[in-house]
């Protein structure tokens, strides 16, 4: 049932109506949540050294086995960039929002396609697919590497099997970790409310989970992006920055 409402106040309160008899919701978050705190995400057009990169070609196991030196630079240079940020207000509504879950009597589940750690800064719980810009692990036998690595611009190598040490990012074309994927594969296909938060919708499985929601339980599905994916999986879109809307939805929420 595609979209639907003639302007943003009626979808928006499209959502608090469905949201708010809703028992069961799943949240999906992209890189889109984190942009009004300043985090490019991988559709914006990178600058400086990097102009000439796509993010696309950069995030992904082919790229470090070809050019280790490059993508490590790339990723120091972007937790660089992230080190400072803050949550925003639509990281700080839904935490708020799962934090009142209970005496709402519903359950969210937070899933998150994001590396920065924003979302548990602002509190909440997270199920994180793609896992952590701040960790490193080794390459050949994945021994974690604790080790402080800010300004460490050269590759660095793993202590137990001189292996290169990498970002433990999910790159593009690896495989997602099984706890947090089971949760959301499980939250997804028990939602009645499923809502999709600054996500592209391109880069699967997670993409695939709105139409799983749909197809199992015949779920509404919410988009919040201020351009509007094409998704025909979207009943209430709403086409606004998560930081302008997702706060004033949550207090309405919590209003009853
Ligand atoms: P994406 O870069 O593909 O898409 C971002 C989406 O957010 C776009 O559709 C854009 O229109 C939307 N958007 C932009 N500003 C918004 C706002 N203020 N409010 C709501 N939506 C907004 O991101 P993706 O779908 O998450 O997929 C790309 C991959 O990039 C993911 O795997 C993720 O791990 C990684 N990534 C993470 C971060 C981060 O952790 N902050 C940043 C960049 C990329
Ligand atoms: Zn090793």
């Amino acid at each position: 049932m595609p979209n639907h409402y003639r302007s943003l106040s009626e979808s928006v309160n499209a959502a608090i109506t469905v949201l708010k008899s809703a028992k069961s919701v799943c949240i999906l978050t992209g890189a889109g949540i984190s942009a009004e705190s300043g985090i490019p995400t991988f559709r914006d057009k990178q600058t400086g050294l990097w102009e000439n990169y796509s993010a696309e070609q950069l995030a992904n196991i082919a790229a470090f086995k070809r050019d280790p030196n490059l993508v490590w630079q790339w990723y120091q240079m972007r937790r660089d960039m992230i080190r400072d940020k803050e949550p925003n207000p639509a990281h700080h509504a839904l935490a708020t929002w799962q934090d009142s879950a209970a005496a709402l009597n519903q359950s969210i589940t937070l899933v998150s396609q994001n590396v920065d750690n924003l979302h548990e800064q602002a509190g909440s719980t997270v199920q994180k697919l793609h896992g952590s810009i701040w960790h490193n692990h080794c390459i050949d036998c994945e021994t974690p590497y604790l080790e402080d690595t800010t300004g460490k611009d050269e590759l660095l190598n793993c202590p137990v099997c001189d292996g290169l040490i990498r970002p433990s990012v999910v790159w593009f074309g690896e495989s997602l970790p099984d706890t947090p994927w089971l949760a959301a594969d499980h939250a997804a296909r028990h939602c009645d409310v499923f809502m999709s938060i600054g996500t592209s919708s391109l880069v699967y499985p997670a993409a695939g989970l709105a139409t799983l929601a749909k197809q199992t339980s015949g779920t509404t599905v919410i988009e919040i992006n201020p351009n509007p994916t094409e998704s025909d999986m979207v009943d209430i879109q709403i086409c606004e920055k998560a930081g302008m809307v997702l706060p004033s939805i949550i207090n309405e929420l919590l209003a009853v």
